[in-house]
């Protein structure tokens, strides 16, 4: 089959690489965002929820830069424009809900959003991770995608366990 000629190959390594910078950009801007998530929320309980995952994602970090390490990288971010939009609707929802019985279910959204972002990538770093043969970092992603599955599991349960209901009552 013929292809297209290029001038240049980069191959499946500097996709895993632009996909690690993306989510190494990406676990940064989460750990500046999520104190302001769990300081903005109504609830004691989802207040908790970010802070536990906050802590979660300082080793996420710390594992994407043994990950970088593995592939003899310098560990570097590369702007990633979902996640500037994603963390934007959450501080609307910070902004335009403060005071509103809604705020939290609203919170809860923005945070699975962010989740799923995630979800999302390391799925398919993982897949890559696995196709370049590197069992080490397969390991490494695999740890931080149950994380992050864990996180979006347990929001759902904070939503559907009162937080949505919750959401109904009147503006006081
Ligand atoms: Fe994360
Ligand atoms: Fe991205
Ligand atoms: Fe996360």
């Amino acid at each position: 089959m013929a292809t297209a000629k290029r001038a240049t190959t980069k191959g499946l390594e500097a996709l895993f690489l632009d996909g690690l910078k993306d989510v190494y950009y990406a676990e940064k801007k989460i750990l500046k965002a999520l104190p302001k998530m769990a300081k903005g929320a109504e609830s004691e309980e989802v207040a908790a929820a970010f802070e536990k995952h906050r802590v979660e994602t300082e080793g996420q970090v710390d594992r994407l830069e043994q990950v970088f390490e593995l592939m003899d990288k310098p560990a570097r971010g590369k702007t990633c424009p979902a996640i500037d939009g994603i963390l934007e609707e959450g501080s609307e929802i910070l902004d335009e809900y403060k005071g509103d019985p809604a705020l939290d279910a609203g919170l809860v959204g923005a945070a699975q959003a962010v989740e799923h972002y995630e979800i999302a990538r390391y799925g398919t770093l993982v897949a890559w991770a696995e196709q370049l043969g590197k069992s080490d970092i397969v390991k490494l992603l695999k740890d931080t995608l149950k994380e992050e599955v864990a996180t979006d599991e347990a929001l759902s349960g904070l939503g559907e366990g009162g937080v949505n209901e919750r959401a109904l009552e009147q503006a006081a």
